[in-house]
């Protein structure tokens, strides 16, 4: 979040979206998908990774050991090689080859040669086209990885990978000409975002024989990692390495496993430009988008609501503490219905808000701070809970915490719009939207839930509610 001064007239534009009228918001036809169902897989919760009976993988790798990490990684080759030998022939017309080359290494003692480049120090996950070879850092990176988000992390990061050996098999069918220049980054990343999910969703089909993956947490991981590996705030799609917002990639990720891969190979550089959500730091955001937690910021938070929902429901705001008067509530911040009442933690709301220590998150420890943005959408879920009450609707149940999540993400829609911004003084900055999804992929999150801070039951349906008012404003909510 940025604040600017009232004089400041522009407020950036994010792709095309910046330019869509915007219109008076309201909560109007309900969410739609059913809170049981992802990408209409029903939503389970179980241990996800490697089934105690899954087969010994028949593949050469290269300098492979026994640790959990190469057991892991091996078995998603063994795994997705067999998704797509299954899936080119039957959706493209074409078999698929075998990845000629296989390399596991450990960046920290390493040092062979792969792709022209020194794997010292090269803590990575990669696909090289020379070479046709795909390889990975079973040293640091994907221990690391597995810290963080369990078993699901590798096979997310080797699933996009393969995504990238898929792609230069499919050629013009995929959208990459066989002469002339390849098409932007971007659009290759994304795309190989899209093939992960639509091999995550034959996983949880049943047909992988390697792996379990719960469509709850397990699914959360695939996200969260995509989340890890986004590149940093400020970065436009069109730069070299760019792989995408976190909200870009999840996107992807959500169309590969609703969509199939038959969508991925329609991915090109129009479709990816209208939709992106990297933008630039403006030169008026000297602080890059940080915007610590205190009284006078959440109360431009709250005006900011006041303006996006036209004053609807219009609760106040008090910032003595984060549960209601009853002490009911959802600390640290709470809707109280009784008293049409939104509190706050102030304290709490700070730590939350404290921006993220990209350190700290590589090292796999996890950041304690999620960003300010990740604190004031928090504060939004509870306010949209007054514009639901409002207009007569449920406050207590899972399709109120379904919309909490749409508005939400309307709300951050409309603080990013420029007619919405005109003389507001707070705005929307890089990375912010992608605070928003680190957030809603946690196990305590409130922006995805309701009055009692019931969660929608998986992560995936959390992001896609809040995308879908994000990208369409309240009307879709
Ligand atoms: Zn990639």
């Amino acid at each position: 979040m940025t604040y600017r001064g009232k004089a400041l007239a522009a407020c950036l534009l994010i792709g095309a979206l910046g330019a869509a009228a915007c219109g008076s918001t309201t909560a109007g036809t309900p969410v739609g998908p059913d809170v049981n169902k992802v990408g209409g897989m029903p939503v389970t919760h179980f241990e996800s990774g490697l089934k105690p009976d899954a087969p010994q993988p028949d593949i050469a790798v290269e300098n492979a050991t026994d640790d959990q990490a190469d057991k892991i990684a091996i078995a998603t080759i063994a795994d997705v090689s067999e998704y797509w030998s299954e899936v080119m022939p039957k959706e493209f017309g074409m078999e698929f080859d075998q990845v000629k080359r296989l390399l596991s290494y450990d960046s920290d003692s390493d040092s062979m040669q792969l792709c022209g480049r020194n794997v010292q120090g090269e803590m990575n996950a990669f696909y090289c086209p020379p070479d046709d070879a795909v390889a990975w850092d079973r040293g640091v990176l994907l221990p690391r990885l597995i810290k963080l988000y369990g078993d699901v992390a590798p096979i997310t990061v080797l699933a996009h990978e393969y995504g990238h050996a898929v792609q230069h098999r499919l050629g013009d069918k995929a959208g990459i000409p066989a002469e002339g220049p390849e098409p932007k980054t971007i659009v290759l990343e994304s795309q190989a975002d899209c093939f992960t999910g639509s091999y995550f969703r034959w996983i949880v089909e049943g047909k992988s024989k390697y792996f379990k993956v719960s469509t709850a947490e397990g699914l959360n991981a695939a996200l969260s990692t995509m989340y890890l590996v986004r590149d940093a705030p400020g970065k436009l799609s069109g730069e070299v390495g760019a792989h995408g917002t976190a909200f870009d990639r999840t996107l992807a990720f959500r169309e590969g496993f609703t969509d199939g891969p038959k969508r991925c190979a329609s991915y090109n550089e129009q479709l990816i430009k209208e939709r992106t959500t990297q933008f630039s730091f403006s030169q008026n955001d000297p602080d890059r988008g940080d915007m610590p937690v205190t009284e006078d910021s959440v109360r431009l938070i709250k005006e900011s609501l006041d303006r996006v929902f036209d004053g609807k429901g219009k609760p106040d705001l008090q910032t003595t503490g984060g549960t209601c008067p009853d002490g009911s509530g959802t600390p640290p911040t709470s809707y109280c219905p009784k008293e049409n009442v939104v509190t706050a933690d102030l304290a709490a709301l700070a730590q939350i808000g404290s921006p993220i220590d990209r350190q700290l998150e590589m090292s796999g420890e996890g950041s304690t701070g999620k960003g300010d943005f990740a604190a004031y959408a928090s504060v939004a879920s509870r306010y949209t809970l007054a514009v639901q009450k409002a207009e007569g609707k449920s406050i207590d149940d899972m399709d109120a915490a379904l919309r909490t999540a749409c508005l939400t993400g309307a709300w951050a829609r409309g603080v990013q719009n420029p007619e919405q911004t005109s003389g507001s003084v707070i705005r929307l900055s890089p990375g912010d939207v992608d605070e928003a999804i680190l957030e809603m992929l946690q196990p305590e999150s409130l922006i995805g839930s309701n009055v009692r801070g019931d969660q929608v039951p998986s992560g995936f349906l959390r992001v896609e509610a809040f995308g879908k008012g994000y990208l369409e404003g309240a009307t879709a909510c």
